[in-house]
């Protein structure tokens, strides 16, 4: 059996058939696996990225029925059941699962690709963070370069991961690189959050919503509900009635499938998600099946899965059943995916929590709520350890232990840029930037029902595992 993907789909599955008479063969482009829903931290140097990050060959090593292969799968030779990769030869399957995740999808939109930081590796944070301090270095060799929008950072999207992030930029910035940066103004500092419809956290409550707005406010963030980004350039983020001045675009607001998806020869939705049978199986292939973020399952209503750890890994463990049914020539059941709940966090004391039955948390308990749970979803106890040991660090000493630019960033002191927001976004520019088919909404667990145009769904909304549900690793 080949397993496409490590992630947490992919990692879940191999996990899942531990005690199983399978050989399995699990095919990564990286040689470990993420966690995700930190990389916000990472970004924002509160995590180092060994924190939320393992090697799968350590995590795997005594799985016995597992092998682990380093390379990028570039396609499927259906007649030959063999698995092709850019790097090496093929590798021969008799099942095949595939669990290559999401990318960060802009939409179309001009400027987009080329200017915006996205946010779904530990590449792109790390990126993402060299860039921040890089801006308050600039600012601190020429502070005129300010009135240019260096220290402005938009995020746009006001998902969860928006709203995260958001949320601890601003906190970096007033908490830890004010005294880094004396000579600074650092009060000129702006972080604005871009949300195109007129609530945060698509997917929560009202009151949740409000409540991460109300606080996003309080602590200063710019909040812009009810507005599209339609174009973007080296040095300004281009609202349509309004042209903002910066240097940093963080992109949260949509993702599409893995594109390996459309090199298979497979039915697709518009977002590029495979389509599949109940059970996760491809129509026509019972011995394929397709799970987490790549995968168009339905709930029973028929509307998309969100993209979420919980669905990925919910999927994981179905399909280890479905084989083992297979095995025992019992018929397939259809995967049906249990909510246990959304959470986010808003920021240092706060978050918003809804647990299925109605039950509301919201503050200084929903934070710890949110930190216990990816304390606990984190894989293996040295990456607990390390977390808990930096977020401990980080709440008593308002210190970030993890602010080092990685890259070549000084290299952004010797070319500052002079350009003028309105001689890099032409009035064509912005025309050919009317958003395409839709526009950059906000992550909705539920945006993907039928009848309307596949809107960007993503990193929606949190979901709360149970002990039985955990993010396990050894
Ligand atoms: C910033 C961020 C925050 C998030 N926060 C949350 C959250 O709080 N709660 C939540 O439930 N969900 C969250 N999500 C979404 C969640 O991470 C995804 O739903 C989940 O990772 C999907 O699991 P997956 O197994 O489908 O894909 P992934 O976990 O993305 O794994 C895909 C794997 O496939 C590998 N791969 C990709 N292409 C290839 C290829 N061609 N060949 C070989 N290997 C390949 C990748 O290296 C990766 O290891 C967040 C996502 C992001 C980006």
């Amino acid at each position: 059996m080949v397993i496409v993907g490590g992630g947490f789909g992919g990692l879940k599955l191999a996990q899942s058939l531990a005690e199983d008479p399978v050989e399995v063969t699990l095919v990564d482009r990286r040689n470990f696996h993420t966690f995700q829903p930190l990389l916000y931290q990472v970004a924002t140097a509160m995590l180092d990225p060994g924190a939320i990050a393992r090697s799968l060959r350590a995590i795997l090593q005594d799985q016995g029925n597992v092998m682990v292969r380093l390379g990028t799968v570039v396609g499927v030779d259906w007649a030959q059941r063999l698995v092709r990769t850019a790097e090496g030869a093929p590798i021969p399957f008799d099942t095949l699962v595939l669990a290559t995740g999401a990318v960060t999808s802009d939409y179309g939109i001009v400027g987009v690709e080329e200017h915006a930081f996205p946010l779904k590796s530990t590449d792109e944070a790390l990126r993402l963070r060299s860039h921040v301090l890089a801006r308050f270095e600039q600012a601190d060799v020429h502070p005129e370069l300010i009135e240019e929008g260096i220290l402005t950072f938009v995020v746009v999207g006001g998902g969860p991961t928006g709203v995260e992030l958001a949320g601890a930029l601003m906190e970096l910035i007033h908490k830890v690189l004010r005294k880094d940066f004396p000579k600074v103004p650092v009060g000129r500092a702006r972080v604005v959050l871009i949300e195109a419809t007129d609530h945060l956290l698509g997917g929560f409550g009202p009151a949740s919503q409000r409540h991460a707005f109300e606080t996003l406010r309080s602590r200063g963030i710019e909040v812009r509900l009810g507005e599209k980004v339609v174009g973007a350039s080296a040095d300004a983020v281009d609202l349509g009635h309004e042209v903002l001045r910066t240097r940093t675009l963080i992109w949260t607001a949509g993702v599409r499938a893995n594109p390996l998806a459309d090199a298979l020869g497979v039915e697709q939705t518009s977002g590029g998600r495979i389509v599949v049978n109940d059970d996760l199986s491809v129509p026509g292939r019972p011995d394929v099946y397709v799970i987490g973020d790549l995968a168009a399952g339905r709930d029973t209503s028929g509307g998309l899965h969100p993209q979420m750890a919980g669905v990925a890994q919910q999927g994981a463990t179905h399909v280890a059943a479905q084989i083992r049914r297979r095995r025992d020539g019992l018929a397939a059941t259809p995967f049906r995916y249990k909510s246990k709940g959304i959470m986010a966090t808003i920021g240092r004391n706060a978050a918003v929590v809804e647990v299925p039955g109605g039950l509301r948390f919201r503050g200084r308990l929903a934070w710890v709520m949110w930190l216990a749970l990816h304390l606990q979803r984190l894989v293996g106890f040295r990456n607990r350890w390390e977390v808990l040991s930096q977020w401990a660090w980080n709440y008593v000493s308002y210190d970030r232990t993890a602010r080092l630019m990685v890259d070549d960033a000084t290299r952004a002191l010797a070319e500052p840029t002079t350009l003028s927001a309105s001689a890099t976004l032409s009035t064509g520019d912005r025309q050919r930037a009317a958003t395409p088919s839709g526009s950059p909404e906000t992550f909705l667990s539920d945006a993907d029902h039928p009848g309307r145009p596949e809107p960007p769904v993503g990193p929606a909304v949190q979901p709360i595992s149970s002990a039985s549900d955990r993010y396990a690793g050894k």
